[in-house]
């Protein structure tokens, strides 16, 4: 698999997802639905970058000062020694598609009848024949990069077109891949103000279990201060106890809620609101929500394959369902596939993944990238863009009555 050092670089670039914290992941993921899951991800906190080297560490404070002071040190010499890595520094592929259609055997066969490639899919690509009202070509249906005049010429072409076929099949995956769910969720935004909740979502909002609704922090002590302390959405009036909230729970569970049976997995993985711990009834919950569109779910079943936490432990499941998850927005569950790509050691598969989280605002994501960056693993531009898209998505969660929350807990505090 790694030899030693790219297997140190994995776990040090994977130091935000360790193997270990993917228990806390799923921790994360139990305490509240869209909004653990999202506290899931980071289970070691910032801090992790440079330990010992001169600049950054610490904190894990990232700003364009630094990268721009960055500039110009050759890799490996960012102020961390140790940490000096095998891999070699790779740009992120962008997602444009190279052109197949001059892939070696295909230019060959038709240059050899005198086919401009290009013109390719008005030919057959086996045979060469034209395209015409006699001849119906027909795609390849798996690539759809080449056409053929029959199953006959298909037949007779399979062993040459497969490589470049299952080559295209992948890269078609990879598109959408990298380029489904780079916008939050609707469940990640504040019914009341409509911004997006800050990650990690659940220190920055409130559940309600009357409405199944993740209100954020300003709106809650907005109508607090207006002396409502009804739910600030649906003005029901809070559950004073877990049974309470369970039975409001049980309600919305009844009438099919995908959040709602989320969350009632939550409860039971977790063995919260009186309920008995029960993996395997949480599995099956989390199954159920995700069959009716919880995104959260997906993300829950992928750390229940993970573990192999009331489910047979399955690597490869909990990739997909991760996978489904992050396409839709997820953004813990984007992070996690970077982790998988740092495990693989697919450095720069890894790093698409963490500039999208990054970008959606997840910390870890950015402060990960920085460590890539440092270790000369990636580019000083990828972390520049990295740390601007992160600091975008953090200011467009930002308003006056969330600052205003914010003052009022640390006050508090
Ligand atoms: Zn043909
Ligand atoms: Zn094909
Ligand atoms: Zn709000
Ligand atoms: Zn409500």
């Amino acid at each position: 698999m790694f030899d030693g050092t790219s297997a140190r670089q994995a776990r040090r670039i994977a130091g935000k997802y360790p193997k270990s914290s993917a228990a806390a992941l799923i921790l994360g993921t139990v305490t509240r639905p869209a909004a653990e899951a999202h506290g899931g991800v980071r289970a070691a906190g910032p801090g992790r970058a440079c330990r010992g080297g001169r600049r950054g560490g610490g904190g894990g404070d990232v700003s364009l000062d630094e990268v721009q002071e960055l500039d110009g040190r050759p890799p490996g010499e960012s102020g961390c020694a140790s940490r000096a890595l095998s891999l070699p520094v790779r740009t992120v592929r962008s997602t444009q598609l190279s052109d197949h259609l001059t892939s070696p055997d295909i230019t060959a066969k038709f240059e050899s009848r005198g086919v401009d490639p290009r013109d390719g899919d008005e030919a057959c690509a086996n045979c060469g024949k034209l395209g015409s009202d006699a001849v119906k070509l027909k795609n390849c249906n798996a690539c759809r990069l080449v056409k053929y005049c029959g199953v006959d010429c298909q037949r007779a072409h399979r062993k040459k077109h497969k490589k470049a076929c299952k080559q295209r099949v992948a890269e078609l995956k990879d598109e959408q891949l990298y380029s489904q769910g780079l916008e939050r969720p609707e469940g990640d935004f504040c019914p009341i103000c409509t911004l997006p909740i800050p990650l990690q979502m659940n220190e920055h909002s409130s559940f309600m279990t009357c409405c199944m609704k993740q209100i954020c922090l300003g709106c809650v002590l907005t109508a607090q201060k207006r002396g409502m302390f009804d739910c600030a959405f649906c003005r029901t009036p809070l559950a004073g106890n877990d049974a309470d909230r369970l039975a409001m729970i049980q309600t919305r569970v009844a009438k099919k809620d995908p959040i709602a049976i989320n969350i009632l997995g939550q409860n039971y993985f977790k063995g919260e609101l009186g309920l008995q711990k029960d993996a395997r009834k949480a599995f099956e919950l989390w199954e159920e929500a995700a069959e009716l569109g919880s995104i959260d779910a997906l993300f829950s079943l992928g750390n229940a394959y993970d573990l192999g936490e009331g489910v047979q432990q399955d690597k490869t499941k909990a990739a997909e369902f991760w996978t489904k998850a992050a396409m839709q927005g997820h953004v813990p569950a984007r992070a996690n596939l970077g982790w998988l790509e740092v495990e693989k050691g697919n450095n720069d598969r890894a790093l698409r993944h963490y500039l999208i989280s990054a970008k959606m605002g997840e910390r870890g994501s950015v402060e990960t990238i920085k460590e890539a960056f440092m270790a000369g693993a990636a580019t000083k531009e990828q972390y520049a863009e990295a740390l601007k898209g992160y600091q975008d998505a953090t200011q467009e969660t930002k308003s006056h009555d969330r600052d205003e929350a914010k003052a009022f807990l640390d006050n508090r505090k």
